[in-house]
């Protein structure tokens, strides 16, 4: 299911202006949204920003390197 980009954000200044209306900003190419793409970064008509967006990436953290061990097995003795 799409969902809002994580990297959208609206901001009334930028680029050493301000706006009297908040324009969408997109935090991973570090510049204003242009009107058409802000239809993907709100995943409107069916569009989905982790796919129809070139400039997505992944959300921070998890750089997924593959390096959790974690072989917990409780849970156990339901007899
Ligand atoms: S959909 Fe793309 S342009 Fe829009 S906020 Fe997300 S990364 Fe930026």
């Amino acid at each position: 299911m799409s969902e809002t980009c994580p990297h959208l954000e609206y901001r009334e200044e930028g680029d050493g202006r301000s706006f009297e209306v908040a324009r969408a900003f997109c935090t991973a190419t570090g510049s204003f949204v242009q009107p058409m793409r802000a239809d993907v970064c709100n995943a409107r008509h069916g569009l989905d920003p982790t796919t129809d967006c070139e400039f997505y990436v992944e959300p921070d953290g998890e750089t997924g390197d593959g390096s959790d061990g974690n072989a917990d097995e409780g849970e156990g003795g339901n007899r």
